[in-house]
């Protein structure tokens, strides 16, 4: 980066770490945050130990002058438009971090998934004994890595289509795009800019490069330009198309190296894990990792925190926290991955999606009881199927009592919300943590 006075928006963890980079690199750095707390007056303090001039409670950043501009994910659009308008260039974390790493980028984008799957992309390449490291949202990120001076065979990122937005020298050696359905609309203004956000993690790809896309992609043309090599990844892959594909418990892949094929079990997986797999072992080949390994990565799924997480059995009650579930593409993964006649808590700060695929969803799956809560109850208990018996209650907090007096012996509770948590709680993880402590209370009743 010149050494152009920068304005760094947003305080949360990557515009921190990108301001702590930016002042390493003897930047003239100037940061502002819309909120005033403690944990940002810390950070506050930290960096104008280290020069930096930091204004917190600033709603409005537009008239500061500027020569660049970092942004962190969600800083409202019209602000970065107002910057570009005036043609000072707006850059995000990633692409300020990437620029100095030189080890191959994995990048894994994609509307659900991504945390997973670059973990478990991550794990696969070190089991098969490489240097790797996966950064971004869930973890440390890349400007932090970067000053940490280690080396890498690969670096696994996750990259959400707010930063790719503001990409523009950002280049992946294997680019992931796990599956695109309709989320952060209102930020990016049409389902055509999401998409097109999504299509830029390929823009600096060369003839060395590849492109993974999942199978259900092949409807958007605006996502297969590459100047590398395509691969898609899938059940029952089209034979023409090169790639990894799953027929039964047949696994086959067709492209760069060997074809080969191999049983796999899968039984034990939800469905959307079977998918999200497909795409990790396909990173793991076109990297050269051999097959009898990378393929072990179907034996123990990785399940992180809050995406549906077994938190607890009480009376024979399975309850399930799925609190990362924020949009209905996510809510339908958990709703076919759980058995019927679950009581399914949904509800909180919706972002105004189509419900009917959800409706259908749940009426399909057999959802015995929707318990409709928080800001957007009534919504969502409007645009549900009127076959499916719903309730509809103020908080969280009643639609888990009522779940749990509603609940008998072999019944699961899942709480899949397809909304932000904003409503009621600090983020999704504060909400999957009040669930997992209203369940263990339950317990604790018990004993
Ligand atoms: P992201 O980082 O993209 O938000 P996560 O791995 O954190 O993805 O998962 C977010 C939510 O999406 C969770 O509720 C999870 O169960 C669900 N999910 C994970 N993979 C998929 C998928 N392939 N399709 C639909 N939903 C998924």
């Amino acid at each position: 980066m010149k050494k152009k006075k920068t304005l760094v928006i947003g305080l949360g963890i990557s515009g921190f770490a990108a301001a702590k980079f930016l002042l390493a690199r003897g930047v003239p750095v100037v940061c502002v945050d819309s909120n005033d707390n403690e944990t940002l007056r810390s950070r506050a303090r930290i960096l104008e130990e280290h020069g930096a001039q930091v204004q917190l409670g600033v709603s409005d950043p537009t008239g500061l002058s500027t020569e660049q501009v970092v942004v962190s994910p969600g800083v409202p659009s019209r602000i970065l438009k107002s910057f570009i308008d005036k043609k000072i260039p707006v850059y995000g974390e990633l692409e300020i971090g990437c620029r100095e790493v030189t080890s191959p980028i994995i990048a894994v984008t994609g509307t659900n998934g991504k945390s997973t799957v670059v973990e478990t992309i991550n794990a696969g390449l070190n089991q098969a004994g490489k240097k790797s490291f996966a950064l971004g949202n869930l973890g440390t990120p890349v400007t932090e890595w970067v000053d940490s001076k280690q080396d890498a065979d690969y670096l696994t990122l996750e990259v959400s289509s707010y930063q790719l937005e503001t990409i523009e020298k950002f280049h992946p050696s294997v680019a992931v795009v796990l599956n695109i359905a309709p989320d952060h609309l209102s930020w990016h203004g049409s389902m055509e800019s999401y998409l097109k956000a999504k299509s830029r993690i390929t823009q600096n790809q060369t003839i060395e490069d590849a492109l993974l896309l999942h199978k259900d992609l092949s409807v958007y043309p605006i996502l297969q330009k590459t100047r590398g090599r395509l691969y898609w990844f899938g059940r029952d892959l089209d034979p023409s198309r090169d790639g990894l594909s799953l027929a039964g418990d047949l696994l086959e892949w067709r492209g760069a190296g060997p074809h080969w094929k191999s049983q796999v079990k899968v039984d034990h997986l939800f469905p959307h894990e079977v998918e999200n797999l497909l795409g990790a072992v396909s990173v793991l080949l076109l990297l050269g990792i051999e097959p009898d390994q990378a393929i072990t990565l179907f034996e123990h799924p990785l399940r992180l925190p809050h995406r549906i997480e077994e938190v607890g059995v009480h009376r024979g009650v399975r309850y399930l926290n799925d609190s990362k579930s924020t949009n209905c593409h996510s809510a339908i993964a958990a709703l076919k991955a759980v058995p019927t006649d679950s009581i399914w808590l949904v509800g909180g700060q919706g972002k105004g999606e189509d419900l009917s695929e959800l409706a259908h969803i749940a009426r399909d799956h057999e959802v015995r009881l929707a318990i409709c809560f928080g800001r957007d109850g009534e919504i969502f208990s409007a645009g549900l199927d009127p076959e499916i018996q719903t309730r509809i209650v103020p908080t969280m907090r009643e639609a888990f009592d009522l779940a749990a007096a509603e609940s008998r012996d072999g019944d699961t509770v899942l709480l899949s919300p397809a909304a932000a948590s904003f409503d009621e709680f600090q983020s999704f993880e504060d909400r999957g943590e009040h669930f997992r402590k209203w369940v263990n209370d339950l317990k604790g009743k018990e004993s």
